[in-house]
Parts: structure tokens; sequence; C-alpha cells
């Protein structure tokens, strides 16, 4: 139930937009479905630009050039938007 917790002092329509817009730039991969959770080691979110902080919930996400992190909600976002991306390509 800490759905409600708001953290963020953006709001969840401005990281939608953003997001989509990263996407699509390409300045963010498309999230495919390879995404570790785990607990927050103070890595920087790729989505809000904060950071994950000891004691949080953090998404670690693979990806053509590493690895990438973001908090729950964010990842969601990222989830969401990138699912309704058209593909660019043929899948494997
Ligand atoms: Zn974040």
């Amino acid at each position: 139930m800490d759905e409600m917790t708001n953290r963020a002092t953006v709001s969840q329509t401005y990281l939608r937009d953003r997001v989509r817009a990263w996407l699509a730039q390409g300045l963010l991969p498309a999230i495919d479905a390879t995404a570790w959770a785990g607990p927050g080691t103070g890595q920087p979110c790729a989505v809000c630009r904060g950071v994950v902080e000891i004691g949080e919930t953090e998404y670690e996400i693979s990806c053509a050039g590493g690895h990438l992190f973001a908090h729950r909600d964010c990842y969601t976002i990222w989830h969401e938007e990138s699912r309704s991306l058209p593909r660019a390509s043929a899948g494997p």
C-alpha cells in the first residue's frame, strides 16, 4: 500500500511525457522484458535522474549499452511506454 507515496517532485504525467519523448529520440532504450528488481544501491535512475536510495526498490534493466537503473514507479512508466511503441524491426 505504498503506491500513494509521493517521493518525486515531478509529476507522473511529466515523467511519462519525457519517457515517451526520450524513447522516440532514442535517448532511452525500449525495455523488452529483462529487468531485475532488488534493493537500492544508490544508482541514478535513468528516468527521473534521481538516486534510487538504499531501502527503495531498484530495477536493473539490461540493454545494449550495459545496465540502467530505475525506481519502481519510473520503471513502470518506462515499461508501459516501451510496450506502446511501434516496433521498429521484426522480432527474433
Ligand atoms: Zn526515478
